[in-house]
């Protein structure tokens, strides 16, 4: 599996000059499995990335993963050079509302009203898959799906291939979290909770919290949401994202082989994007484990 990041930053793109080094771009990763083109999530990231594989492939079939469809994660699509050129066929794979096909929730944002150009007028061959939680298979490569904790819906995807696993989980608050204890998920927050008759939480948390560590368990590498220091989370509770605190215990508590923090703050500097790199390093060699982390930046091509 080979790992090229196109667009490592959350919110809206965020060019200039305190953010060359790890990018500006929104969400989008390509991934590389055994001659299968992926692409997860279409951030204003996957302009160049058109660009790039059209030099390397001119043709063929592309497969866009799409976790949720708030800005950052689709506002490059209409920008993507092989969606107008009949020599491709992409498959887009993302959730679909009961009440919203995920054609619609694609092609809104190409409405005449913000866009001159709009879907039906791209000329590569699209088909839709709607993907909720269970899996699914491309050639011999298991793609598994949960559902985050986001606002609206998010997925995050696990990709089993040849005993190696990769797991692309952008856009998730850990469930729980008491902001009055400042952390997430604790016996003492349950405790809290049940005093406060909202005994329901209690198993509710504890389920939810295990299951993204359960889905990340061993992967060899978690790309995971790290958009706020500590502080910054207690002032954006329910914004759907985490700190790097909860990325270091995800990955403990997953035993990943390595971690990337994603879907870096719009605010962030370079320097506070290399700050928290190295607060979450700190964290996992303090708490004793040789997880290897780094910050994601664009242009990173990692080998799982
Ligand atoms: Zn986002
Ligand atoms: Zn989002």
């Amino acid at each position: 599996m080979l790992v090229r990041f196109w667009g490592v930053r959350g919110s809206i793109a965020t060019p200039g000059q305190n953010t060359v080094n790890y990018g500006g771009n929104t969400s989008c990763v390509e991934l590389e499995i055994d001659g299968n083109y992926f692409v997860l999530d279409a951030g204003t990231g996957i302009r160049l990335l058109g660009l790039d594989l059209h030099q390397r492939r001119e043709r063929g079939t592309i497969n866009l993963l799409i976790s949720h469809p708030h800005w950052d994660h689709i506002q490059g699509l209409p920008f993507f050079m092989p969606a107008f050129r009949e020599e491709y066929e992409l498959n887009i794979f993302g959730y679909e509302s009961t009440n919203q096909e995920l054609e619609k929730i694609i092609a809104n944002q190409m409405d005449p009203t913000y866009f001159p150009v709009q879907l039906g007028d791209l000329d590569a061959k699209l088909n839709f898959n709607k993907v909720a939680e269970g899996s699914f298979r491309i050639d011999d490569i298991r793609i598994d799906s949960i559902f985050l904790n986001h606002p609206g819906y998010n997925i995050a995807y696990r990709f089993n291939w040849k005993g190696k696993t990769l797991v692309y989980a952008t856009d998730n608050q850990p469930y729980g979290f008491c902001p009055h204890l400042g952390r997430w998920a604790t016996d003492e927050y349950f405790e809290n909770a049940k005093n406060h008759s909202f005994k329901h939480v209690e198993l509710y948390f504890e389920d939810l919290n295990e299951r993204i560590i359960d889905f990340a368990k061993g992967a060899d590498l978690l790309i995971h949401d790290t958009q706020y220091t500590p502080e910054e989370f207690r002032r954006k509770i329910d914004w759907g994202h985490s700190s790097y605190e909860f990325t270091a215990e995800l990955a403990i508590q997953a035993d990943v082989e390595s971690v990337i923090l994603f879907h870096h703050e719009p605010e962030h500097s370079d320097e506070m994007v290399r700050q928290i790199e190295t607060q979450t390093n700190n964290i996992l060699k303090n708490a004793g484990h040789n997880i290897a982390c780094q910050a994601a930046h664009e242009g990173l091509e990692v080998l799982v």
